[in-house]
This record gives C-alpha cells, structure tokens and sequence, in this order.
C-alpha cells in the first residue's frame, strides 16, 4: 500500500471551494497561518523532548527554525520547520477532515462568507488558506520518533494524494505553494518577493519565538586577493536572513510593546482576527515569579459554548513552552481569557497531572484571578461603557464564580451587572442598595428566559405596585447564581416567584390578614373544589397576597427549584425531583365570583384550565396542550 487518492471531507471541500474562489483581498494571510503552525510543531517538539532524551541522538542537532525558500521562477514558496511532524494518520486527521470546533463554525457561515470575503480573517481556517494564493500544495512530513515520512498533496479540487515518502531532513515538515499565476496587479502580491515576505512576516509573526530564516541574496562588488573593489564586476552573497526579532513579547515592557504587535500578538494565541477588546500585562513579583499576557476576546468566540471547547492559558516556563490550554492556571469562570503565563519557578517537566495539584500553580491561579478582578473593577469604575459591553460578552461566565469561588464572591457580586425594573440601564447591585426604599427590606428578583416575558409575568405586580425595584435575571446561569448570593450588604436577595415574598409593613399586614381571613372563609369550598382539582399538580391552593391583576399564580418553596432551573437540568439529560408548588389565587379577580356561581364539574374544570394558564405565565410548557386547547375551545362554546 503506498500511493493513494482520497476524497476529502464533505465539509474540507466546501471550504477548499471556498479558498479557492476566495475574493479575499487579505491574502496574505496564509503565511501567518503557515507559521504559527510551524511555531506550534516546534514548541510541541521542544515539549515533547523532555521526556525522550533518544530523539537527540536520532536526528543531528540542529537549532530549531522556521525557514522560507522562494523561487520565482517556479513560482513556488516553500515552508520548512523542524518541528514535530506528523505521521501518516495525522496527515489525513489534520489535514483532510474537520477536526476543529472553529472550522465547524466557519461551515455554518459559508453563505455569509461569501457575500463578505473579509469574514474568512475571522475564522482562522489555518492551512486551507495556502488555496487561496497556490493551484496545488504538497506537504512532506515526518514526526519525531518514527523513521517514515509522508506525502501529501492536492489542488485544492474535491481529493488529494497520500503517500509514504521519505524526508531527506527527518524530523518535520515542508509545505509547497505552487503559486497561482501572478497577474502583476495591485490586488495580489507576488509572495516569491523577497520584500514581500519580510513585510508580512514582520507584520504578522514577529514575536515568533523561533527564528524564521530566508535566504537571500544581494549583489557585491567584487573584491581581489588584496581586498580591492575590482571595478565594473559585481558577485552574488548569499545570506541566511533572520526576519522575526524572536521577542518574546510578554517578557519585554509593556510600555515598549505597540498596540499593533499586542494585536498581532493576540491573533496567534487567541486564534481570533479581530483585535482584542482590552489586555492585562504584567509582572508578578514575591512568592511566585511570573510574567501575564492576557487578553479578552472582543465578542463570545463562535466556539465558545460548545462544550468541548478548550480553554486556558498556554504556560511557559522560562520562555519554554509547555502547553497550550492549561486550565489550571485560571478559574472556569475567566475561561473566556486568551495569553500567556510564563514562569520562572515551575520546573520544565511539569505535565498536567502535576499541575492539577501543584501549589505553585495554584497560587498563580489565586494571583492571576485577583488581577483580573481588580482590572474588571477599574474598568467598571472608569469605563463604564466599554465594561457593560465586556459585561454582555462575558457577565454570563462571570456571575458562575459568585457560585463556585467562594473566596472572590464577594469581588464578584461587585462587578454583576444587571437588567432591573429601575430602567434600561444595567444596574450594579451596589446601586441598587442605594435606591432601596426606606420601607423595603429585601433585594428582589426574578428569573426567566426573557426581559419580556419578566416585565408581564404576575410575580411582579405587587412589587411593582409597592414602587420596588426587580431585578429581571434572564441568563440560564442566574438560576443557580442567584441563590448563591444570598445576601448582599446585609440586605437578603429574595427571588419573587419562591414563598415567603414579604412587602408589607406591620399594619398593612394587619389589615391584610383579617381580609384574607375573610376571603378564606367566603371561598373555602371554592379553594377545595380547586385543590382537589389540581391535588396531583400542586402541593396547596390558597389566597395570593401578591397578586394585583392576574388571576393565578405559581410559587415555589422559598428553598425548592425553580420550574425553570427544573426544564434546564432536564434538557441537559439530568432529570431532578420535580418539587410540587403552590398555587396561589387572587379573590380580587372576577373570575372567582363566576367560579363561586357554577356546579362543581365546571369548577374543577375551570381549576385546570387556571392551572395551566398559570404555566403558560411562568414560561413553563402545559402537560397535555391538546387537552387545554379543547378546554379552551369548549369554554368559548358555552358562552356564545
Ligand atoms: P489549526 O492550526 O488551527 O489547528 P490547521 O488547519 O492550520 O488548523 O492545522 C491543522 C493541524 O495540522 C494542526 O492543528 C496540526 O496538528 C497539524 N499541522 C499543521 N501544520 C503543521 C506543521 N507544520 N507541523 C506539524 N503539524 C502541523
């Protein structure tokens, strides 16, 4: 078996179509992706050394690099780097499918893309871009610690060709662009240009810590035996030019580090095209050495919520890349952060077995987590608009840490923003304490899946009527976060949709109780009638003292779950007891006097159908839908 013709993906081709036809004008692009491919296998190689000292001894020593060879009259470029390769296998994995969550998300887009080109940038399809600027690519490749080479090469048309080859260098890998036809135009540039790619790589790969190389050369006068120009006759110096300054950007000061080089910075380790949204870079010194380069991302990456997604940070140590995606070095709730942590006291060995449980490694976690809430916090305080945009992004991600991060909760609850009743502005819940009322005792609350369906739900009557201020919580999160925060300077959080909702001052109480006392006694067969109608549904049926316009309403127990916390572990496959509720009603509302007037068939119908009304309320789906709607149906029969 050797030589062999394979079909890619269906989802390769689609995206090979689209680079081939590509209209987009940024080109250039590909040899980024190129090379941040190179600096990956090299950084993965350096890594994977460690463990096997035999490597050396198998390959000469030769330093590490990334090296350009171009030939204009071939019209090919060629990208050599003695990184990592790959083995046959990982060809056709890498290579010929779709294996990433960001290319998946880039399928999702084509037709977009194709009206708007410039969207390509953003999707970071990494090596198919080499199809937008070459007719045909080879790659031969071989990885550390096998002695076989592969082949492989395509047009970029629906297959390519794989095949066992011997690499004459061992260890690593080089892609050829036979590059489309140059039409001298302005809009493409001729990517055999020596100046070319000093520009683009200078652009785009600077801080590569490995060196790229070309070659090149340049025109002398020629000299005799003693030194002396010999006029009129010029030789040809070849030179092995290093175009990246190989600077670490983190290490250097941020004061010397230009926004473009941070941006640039930023697409390599954030796989993101767009420039960051904002940047923390510093130095930690004391009980742990480290340098931070961290950024987050302008908008929720398009990969953000799957849930293999990967995150973390990508730990050096000393300059010496360790690994991508360490997620030990921040909590879960910042996953949303992209950089660099780089230490001086970590030892180079470290696997993440060890930094699971490593203490040095946790407490650059505690440090690193602590600067990032204290930025959060300045911006709050000194932006207050570019925070609510951080805020729509990740606030969600965020408020996860007022429930899993007991030591920063507090720093936390400082930094929620929220949707309220107050006004369209998003609300602090610090702010919110200082429009308390005099007369409200408790911070409210109330959960659900939409600022709509929030702002018409009944839980909100009698608070709204009171002139106290909700806070309308509409992430799936605010479900579990809510309750967790309990109480926020000494003022009790207090969802309106649980029991025990208390808004009344002593006489109002006082006066509410006789009247309830009496509508107890004027309905008690009706509430029977009622509960004996729903007994399998709800847990009691009694006078609501909050509602003001809606007939029925359901309430959960002040320390059972929600319906909705209830919907969303089912929908995530962990069904969890449903807790009966009790079914409020509002003796003010007409529709009890008319109750108190029919037989006791038509109440018990009429119980239902308010019982199913009241889900309708709350967001929650009906048990029999068919069976309300012909309820419904009949209800408007009788009555013509
Ligand atoms: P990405 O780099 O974003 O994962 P690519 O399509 O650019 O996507 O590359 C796919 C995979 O192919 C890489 O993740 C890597 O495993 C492998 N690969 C690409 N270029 C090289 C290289 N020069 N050396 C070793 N492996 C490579």
């Amino acid at each position: 078996m050797t030589k062999e013709t394979r079909s890619f993906q269906t989802e390769v081709k689609q995206i090979l179509d689209l680079m081939v036809h590509s209209l987009y004008s940024n080109r250039e692009i590909f040899l980024r992706e190129l090379i941040s491919n190179s600096s990956d296998a090299l950084d993965k190689l350096r890594f994977e050394e460690l463990s096997h000292p035999e490597w050396d001894s198998t390959q000469p020593h030769v330093e590490k690099h990334i090296r350009l060879i171009s030939n204009r009259e071939a019209r090919t470029l060629t990208i050599v780097d003695n990184g990592i390769g790959m083995t046959y296998d990982e060809v056709i994995a890498n290579i010929g499918t779709i294996a990433r969550s960001g290319t998946k998300e880039f399928l999702k887009h084509t037709k977009e893309i194709k009206d708007r080109p410039e969207l390509i940038g953003q999707f970071g399809v990494g090596f198919y871009a080499t199809f937008m600027v070459a007719d045909k690519v080879t790659v031969l490749t071989q990885k550390a610690g096998t002695s076989e080479g592969t082949f492989w090469e395509s047009t970029g048309d629906g297959s390519f060709v794989i095949d066992r080859q011997t690499r004459n260098e061992g260890v690593g890998t080089t892609i050829t662009l036979h590059l489309k036809e140059f039409a001298g135009d302005d809009s493409v540039e001729d990517f055999t240009d020596e100046y070319v790619l000093r520009r683009i790589v200078k652009k785009y790969s600077d801080f590569i810590a490995w060196p790229i190389r070309m070659m090149t050369s340049r025109e002398e006068p020629e000299v005799d035996a003693d030194g002396k120009e010999v006029e009129g006759k010029t030789r040809t110096v070849e030179d092995d030019d290093t175009l990246n300054s190989q600077k670490a950007i983190w290490l250097r000061s941020p004061s010397e580090v230009t926004d473009e080089e941070y941006e640039e910075f930023y697409r390599h380790v954030g796989h993101d095209w767009n420039k960051p949204f904002d940047r923390i870079h510093y130095r930690a010194e004391g009980s742990q050495e480290f340098t931070a380069l961290m950024f987050i991302p302008p908008a929720v990456p398009q990969d953000y919520y799957y849930r293999d997604t990967k995150w973390g940070l990508s730990l050096y140590v000393n300059r010496v890349f360790i690994m991508d995606n360490a997620e030990e070095l921040i909590p879960t709730y910042l996953r949303f952060l992209r950089g660099v942590i780089d230490s001086s006291d970590l030892s180079l060995n470290v696997s993440r077995e060890i930094l699971q449980k490593d203490r040095q490694v946790q407490a650059i976690k505690k440090a690193v987590t602590a600067k990032v809430l204290k930025h959060l916090e300045t911006l709050l305080k000194t932006d207050r608009e570019k925070y609510q945009t951080f805020w729509k992004n990740f606030g969600a991600t965020i408020k996860e840490g007022m429930a899993n991060d007991f030591s920063n909760k507090d720093k936390i609850e400082h930094l929620a923003l929220f949707q309220s009743s107050h006004s369209d502005t998003l609300t602090t819940l610090a702010e919110y304490a200082e429009r308390m009322k005099k007369d409200q005792k408790e911070i409210y609350y109330i959960t659900g899946d939409s600022l709509d369906q929030l702002k018409a739900s009944p839980y909100i009557e009698k608070v709204k009527q009171k002139g106290f201020e909700i806070l309308y919580c509409t992430d799936p999160v605010d479900e579990w976060v809510m309750q967790s925060i309990n109480k926020f300077d000494d003022k009790m959080l207090r969802s309106i949709a649980k029991e025990g909702l208390d808004l009344d001052s002593e006489e109002e109480k006082a006066e509410q109780e006789k009247e309830i006392k009496d509508k107890e006694i004027e309905f008690k067969d009706l509430i029977a009638t009622i509960q004996g109608a729903v007994s399998e549904k709800v847990k009691e049926v009694k006078i609501s003292k909050r509602l003001v316009d809606s007939p029925v309403v359901l309430v959960s127990g002040a320390y059972d779950s929600s319906a909705r916390l209830e919907r969303m572990m089912e929908s995530m496959g962990q069904a969890m007891p449903k807790a009966k509720r009790i079914l409020e009603i509002n003796p003010k509302h007409a529709v009890f006097t008319r109750m108190k007037e029919l037989s006791a068939d038509r109440q018990k119908e009429w119980a239902e159908i308010l019982y199913n009304q009241a889900l309708l309320a709350e967001g929650s789906p009906l048990d029999d839908p068919m069976r309300f709607s012909q309820q419904i149906a009949k209800l408007m029969t009788d009555h013509i």
